[in-house]
């Protein structure tokens, strides 16, 4: 398990002690699904490491002193036209409750990763710059701006000319990202705030001097990254892959932190995306499908499972179509399974450790999916009772509740994801697709009439009964179930035979299968 050898290789590299685990993310709309990947594989980690016994916090930031760049397409851009510029902070909700923009999409983004099962410490950075915690970075960082200009240059290749790599909030305009700062005389800072710096939002053309402490300013993304890391004492943080390309934000960071701030750079995890695939989830936003989209989609266990199953460095793409849902649900029973020593998959009860939600309820019994969304449709069936039937034993309230959740899933699968030849209906007489049973066929149905006229009316027997039958007759499993298919459903295919067929009236069955095993056919 992935997780596992991190943790191994965190324990083995780092300095003995505690371990801070640090993720971030930039609250300027709802989190791509991206983001969330980044909080889930954070969290594994953390939960890993506090499994070995290491002492470890996990913390997530909310970088709110970061400029409103844009209006997501599900706000109403004239709106906030006028906040273009300023820190995410300072911009106003767009609904109330919040303080701020920031705090508003950062407070439903922990609503969001709450769900599924991580609980990091959360800070946000404008109480960071605030507090005066970033003062003395940022005296660092203006008073050796010309070595961090040359690092940014041999790293990066970047032609930077802009000397200081910081940010000072106009007290014009209050905007951020249209402010340039032109001299650093140990105590304030000159600045001019320009129309044209940035191509989205314009400056008001004002100047001035001030001290740069106290939240009066920001770093630059690259710069911050490394002073969060030595401020707040950061040992591990992954990001996306792409932050990791040669002479990358992550190489420039790391540079800026270890000869300017003499700090090691945290246990790199440089991750994959997950990708959502299929027509049906192009996303609202058009820019990628949010956290919240999938968790629509997946129940926070299938959502968390989905991101930790796979490495970290293999990329994986997630299209909710066809059978994809009833395969994750049934790998994620094999990990319970394998979790509570049923089955011999170490690697699976391991992923499992790492999937757990608090609110998972692995005692439960669990019907496959399938089964549930086969039984879903037969009007005649008492899904409980079915499901007891199975169990062997009446449900108990954990049970009802893990069958419910599927039962909803379930209904949700069916009529937005599910291929055709899941979905099922019984015709009321028999269908001209039987017409083209072959003569083996019609009498391995007749047989099966005979066979289930005195036969133990539940599913598992009829199961029994038609693979006998089928077996006894060198059968292929296509053409016995297909023959029961085309008589009963009038298709090729569709779900656990012995399971639709119990589910009818036994009288009903009986005569299908004759009328079906009587007529002519053409060969
Ligand atoms: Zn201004």
């Amino acid at each position: 398990m992935w997780a596992d050898l991190l943790v191994e290789e965190i324990l083995k590299t780092r300095a003995p002690g505690g371990q801070v685990v640090n993720d971030a993310w930039s609250p300027s709309g709802y989190a791509h699904i991206g983001s969330l990947k980044g909080v889930v594989l954070h969290d594994a980690v953390t939960r890993g490491l506090r499994d070995r016994g290491a002492p470890v916090r996990f913390i997530y930031g909310f970088d709110d002193y970061d400029p409103f760049d844009g209006t997501p397409s599900y706000l109403d851009t004239e709106r906030f036209a006028p906040y273009l510029g300023m820190p995410l902070c300072t911009v106003p909700s767009p609904e109330p409750g919040a303080a701020s923009y920031g705090e508003f999409f950062g407070r439903r983004f922990v609503e969001d990763f709450h769900r599924l099962g991580c609980r990091p410490e959360v800070y946000w950075g404008s109480a960071l710059y605030r507090s005066g915690r970033m003062n003395e970075a940022i005296r660092r960082v203006l008073d050796r701006a010309g070595e961090i200009l040359e690092i940014d240059r041999e790293i990066s290749g970047s032609q930077r000319t802009e000397r200081h790599p910081l940010q000072v909030i106009c007290e014009s305009c209050g905007k951020i990202a249209t402010t340039m700062i032109t001299g650093w005389d140990g105590r304030e800072v000159t600045y001019e705030c320009r129309a044209e710096k940035v191509a989205w939002a314009a400056g008001c053309g004002q100047g001035g001097r001030r001290s740069p402490f106290d939240g009066a300013s920001k770093l630059i993304y690259r710069v911050e990254w490394a002073a969060k890391w030595w401020v707040l004492g950061v040992t591990v943080e992954g990001a996306g892959k792409d932050h990791f390309t040669r002479g990358g934000s992550h190489d420039t960071a790391s540079a800026v932190a270890e000869r300017i701030f003499g700090y090691p750079t945290p246990f790199p995890i440089p991750y994959e995306f997950l990708l959502i695939g299929g027509a049906k989830m192009a996303g609202s936003t058009g820019k990628g499908v949010l956290a919240r989209d999938l968790l629509e989609i997946l129940r926070p266990e299938l959502a968390r499972f989905l991101m930790v199953r796979p490495h970290y460095r293999e990329q994986k793409n997630f299209d909710p179509g066809g059978e994809t849902i009833p395969r994750l649900y049934d790998e994620y029973d094999r990990a319970v399974r394998a979790f509570r020593g049923e089955i011999d998959e170490p690697e699976l009860a391991r992923t499992f450790v790492y999937a757990f939600i608090d609110e998972a309820r692995p005692q439960a019994y669990r019907p496959r999916f399938g089964k549930v969304a086969t039984l879903l449709q037969i009007p005649s069936v008492d899904l409980e009772a079915a499901v007891a039937e199975e169990k062997g034993a009446p449900l108990s309230a954990a049970d009802r509740e893990e069958l419910a959740e599927r039962t909803a899933d379930a209904r949700r699968w069916l009529s937005h994801y599910a291929p055709e030849a899941y979905k099922i209906e019984v015709q009321a007489t028999l269908p001209p697709a039987a017409a083209t049973l072959t003569a083996a066929q019609q009498g391995f149905l007749e047989a099966l009439a005979q066979a289930l006229a005195s036969a133990e009316w539940r599913g598992p027997a009829v199961h029994n009964q038609i693979h006998e039958l089928k077996n006894a007759r060198g059968l292929s499993p296509q053409q016995a179930f297909g023959a029961i298919y085309r008589a009963f459903l009038g298709k090729e295919s569709g779900p656990q035979a012995g399971w639709l067929l119990a589910a009818l009236d036994r009288d009903f069955v009986l005569e299908r299968l004759r009328q079906a095993s009587a007529q002519r056919t053409a060969s």
